[in-house]
């Protein structure tokens, strides 16, 4: 029994990382989720199968309650909420890796220091983890937006952290403990998760739920270890790398290092800059844009989370083969952080049927801006603000944008006056080549279509 389990592991090892290479094209990456959850589901079934293993009613009724809601909440979540359940789900990971730990360091027979000490590790690890993925989750969904702030902050911080490792590190040396302190060492553990997140703006949740996310990964794997476990390992030290590198390339798109995520708190309403731009935005309406857009050579379209709230995915994938059909140049300019999720345009223009071969990324892109007749806005704000490019004082300076204002002219949908994500105004609907088209994203790029109709 013992070669079919390995052989199980390894074949659902390998279909963790097929399916992983299958999600880096959107072309693929539906059957790469397909292929990790076969993987998954391999690696769960054969845990019934494990020489000693007990409790076959507990493990199915708590597997029926997992699967349950979480196919019930796969199913109904909105893909603007994805970021929250992302949090939630990672959070689950962190936390059964730190219940792992909490068993087997009651249980207190452990073969050698080194598999102790990295039940402790993935204790910590994992139950950081947890509870900084639940304040990612409630910041997310607008329970706690504003960051929480106090002097020596960061000192209270390290010094909680440091007593959780030292607690951590007294119980290995030890040996020997009681319940009472393994309580101790996972209260710290889960309130320096809390504390840590707190102060974190809003805008850097994605990032620290990516940081979180290959945390958790590294708590699996050491939990793995302890229990010899293969499965378990593979997983974990493949998620906490491809959740190390998401960290490393979203930070650099953001232009922060994970030290400026973690310890500023960008991100939160009301920071210096906002309310520096002077001037008026110039509304325009529909029609005049459609003729704009309808004679135009070469549009650009900048797709952001206004559009997502508006789902104006289709109408847009409509306006492009108008546009088209008239033989204008199309293309869509996708930040990597437009949206709320990594992905989340590429996502969105998918499921509206809008060929890859027209989404260019922001270094293919801005190039073309000034060559440009028309660049359509559409629910974006934070990505196409130039204040990131000009004001060395405003918390997103620094942040690579998509140079929409080096277009000759520029349309921008949006339902009003709305900040975007940052809280910081933007110059581009104050620039003399911007024409405000005010509206929900979808009503006005119907009424948009109907404009180019007509001609
Ligand atoms: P923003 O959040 O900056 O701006 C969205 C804009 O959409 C708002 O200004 C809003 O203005 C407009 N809007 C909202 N609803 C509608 C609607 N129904 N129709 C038309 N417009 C609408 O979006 P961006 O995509 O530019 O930037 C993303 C921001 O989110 C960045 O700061 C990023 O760091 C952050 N972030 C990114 C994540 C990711 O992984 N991609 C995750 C979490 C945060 P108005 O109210 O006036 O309509």
């Amino acid at each position: 029994m013992d070669n079919v389990i390995q052989i199980s592991y390894f074949a659902s090892a390998v279909l963790f990382i097929l399916g992983l290479k299958r999600m880096s094209s959107p072309v693929t990456a539906r059957g790469g989720i397909i292929w990790a959850g076969a993987g998954m589901l391999v690696a769960t079934l054969i845990t019934f199968f494990w020489p000693g293993m007990e409790n076959y009613l507990l493990m199915t009724v708590a597997i029926a309650i997992g699967g349950g809601l979480a196919y019930w909440s796969g199913k109904k979540v909105a893909m603007t909420d994805m970021p929250q359940m992302i949090a939630l789900y990672n959070g689950m990971g962190g936390g059964a890796a730190g219940a792992i730990a909490a068993v087997e360091l009651l249980r207190g027979n452990f073969d050698s220091t080194t598999f102790m000490t990295l039940a402790v590790a993935g204790a910590l690890i994992g139950s950081v983890s947890f509870s900084g993925s639940l304040v990612a989750f409630a910041k997310l969904q607008g329970w706690a937006r504003k960051p929480l702030r106090f002097p020596g902050q960061q000192l209270f911080n390290l010094a909680l952290l440091a007593a959780a490792a030292g607690l951590g590190a007294w119980l290995v040396i030890q040996g020997e403990y009681t319940g009472a302190l393994v309580l101790l060492f996972f209260v710290l553990a889960l309130a320096y998760g809390v504390m840590m997140t707190l102060p974190i703006g809003g805008a850097d949740m994605p990032v620290v739920i990516s940081l979180f996310n290959a945390l958790t990964g590294l708590a699996v794997a050491f939990e793995g270890f302890v229990l010899n476990n293969a499965a378990m390992i593979i997983a974990g030290t493949v998620v906490g790398s491809a959740g190390t590198l998401l960290t490393q390339l979203m930070a650099k798109a953001m232009n922060r290092s994970i030290g400026n995520v973690l310890f500023s708190a960008f991100g939160s309403a009301g920071e210096a800059g906002e309310g520096a731009v002077e001037g008026s935005m110039r509304p325009i309406d529909a029609t005049d844009a459609g003729v704009m857009m309808a004679y135009a050579e070469r549009v650009v379209i900048i797709p952001g989370y206004g559009m997502a709230v508006a789902q104006a995915q289709h109408k847009i994938q409509e306006l492009t083969e108008l546009l088209r059909a008239r033989g204008v140049d199309v293309k869509f300019a996708i930040h990597p952080v437009a949206g709320r999720m990594p992905g989340h345009m590429n996502v969105l223009l998918a499921e509206a049927n809008v060929s890859y071969d027209l989404l260019y990324d922001l270094d293919e892109i801005n190039p073309a801006f000034p060559q440009t007749d028309v660049a359509l806005v559409i629910g974006a704000n934070d990505v196409v603000n130039p204040i990131a490019r000009t004001n060395p004082d405003s918390p997103i300076y620094g942040m690579p944008i998509l140079n929409a204002d080096q277009a000759k002219n520029v349309i921008v949908i949006k339902r009003g006056q709305g900040k975007g994500f940052s809280g910081v105004e933007n110059a581009l609907f104050f620039a003399d080549n911007t024409r405000m088209l005010y509206g929900d994203g979808q009503a006005m790029v119907g009424e948009l279509i109907q404009a180019v109709k007509e001609l």
